[in-house]
């Protein structure tokens, strides 16, 4: 008996198993880290490719089988088995990493996997179509998202495989696909919580011109705020800063996490109303249109913008003196 909630499919055509292997490109020297092994069926071609196999897998029952099926077996001192919740392990060195995970995790792992270091050298995992759709989205595609660039920015992600839904048992409700991520290297260094910021802001509503998402009040208000508290530290003048409101919050802009899909699957889009009667005239206003005009940004839209463009943007914001977190 599989347990649903643990997005317990497991994988049952052994040609889709050795393709994934195979594309995976394991090599013989490698330290393979497998997530959600299950009962095994992965792990064990990856224990065939590779130099050792670390599986991290929640559910007890399974870890059990796990170790049954591969005791005595020529691969027995090449797998250890984690049983955790791999959002919550530290993760040890591996060099690729080879998973077909619960959905529900999608989003949180891909973020652990992007900020552990040192650097992989490929990750190649499982994901509900949709949610791979997302990450190897370009500009201008309709599923270019938050997530896309926020995954871009660490890494190249490549779509390997469709898989239908029948190749699992039991069956999941969503068709799937392989991706495979590399992380970049050198890492494109930035401030999380200022690009976290920022992208939301962009991506508020993504298919208008950055010059109207940049007009609300709202918007504005915030930034001056924000603008406001940054100068007076860069002053010193700490005391001044507790009238001012120090707690910014960027993050009632998009979507609650930046990695979770909407409800009605159609963008990372937050109806805000706007409008005319929403602007306000201000020279702290004319300051955040000079630097959306000295990049010629104002009339370009976030759903078509290039990671490049958004790196671009977010410094010249910065040199401004207007920032995000
Ligand atoms: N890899 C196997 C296969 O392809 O047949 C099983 C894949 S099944 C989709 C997902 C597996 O991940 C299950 O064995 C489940 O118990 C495990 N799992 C679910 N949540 C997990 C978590 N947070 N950490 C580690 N393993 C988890």
């Amino acid at each position: 008996s599989f347990h649903k909630s643990k997005g317990q499919h497991i994988l049952k055509n052994p040609l889709l198993v050795d393709s994934i292997v195979q594309k995976a490109g394991v090599k013989s020297t490698d330290v393979v880290l497998e997530i959600g092994p299950g009962t095994g069926n992965l792990t064990k071609k990856l224990l065939e490719a590779g130099k050792k196999v670390i599986a991290v897998e929640i559910d007890p029952r399974m870890v059990l089988e796990l170790q049954r099926r591969f005791q005595d077996t020529p691969h027995s001192n090449h797998l250890t088995v984690i049983q955790g919740d791999v959002l919550k392990t530290e993760l040890p060195y591996f060099d690729i990493c080879v998973a077909n995970i619960p959905y529900q995790i999608s989003s949180p792992l891909t973020f652990k996997l992007l900020s552990h270091q040192p650097a992989f050298r490929a990750a190649i995992i499982m994901f509900q179509r949709e949610f791979a759709m997302r990450l190897v989205a370009q500009p201008g595609d309709k599923l270019y998202c938050r997530l896309t660039v926020n995954t871009q920015l660490h890494a190249r992600v490549f779509h390997l495989l469709k898989v239908g839904r029948n190749n699992f048992r039991p069956p999941p409700k969503v068709d799937s696909s392989v991706v495979r991520i590399e992380p970049r290297k050198p890492r494109i260094e930035v401030k999380q919580k200022e690009w976290d910021g920022f992208l939301r802001i962009c991506f508020n509503r993504k298919n208008k011109t950055l010059g109207s998402i940049f007009r609300q009040k709202s918007v504005i208000s915030l930034l001056e705020k924000n603008y406001r508290t940054v100068r007076a530290l860069e002053l010193g003048q700490e005391d001044s800063v507790k009238e001012v409101e120090t707690k910014m919050d960027f993050s009632s802009f998009g979507d609650d996490q930046g990695m979770e899909m909407d409800d009605d699957g159609d963008g990372d889009e937050m109806e805000v109303e706007d409008g005319e009667a929403d602007e306000v005239q201000s020279e702290f206003k004319d300051k955040v249109l000079g630097v959306l005009k000295e990049g010629d940004f104002e009339e370009k839209r976030s759903s078509k913008l290039t990671l490049q463009e958004f790196l671009y943007l977010l410094s010249l914001f910065n040199k401004a003196g207007i920032h995000f977190s």
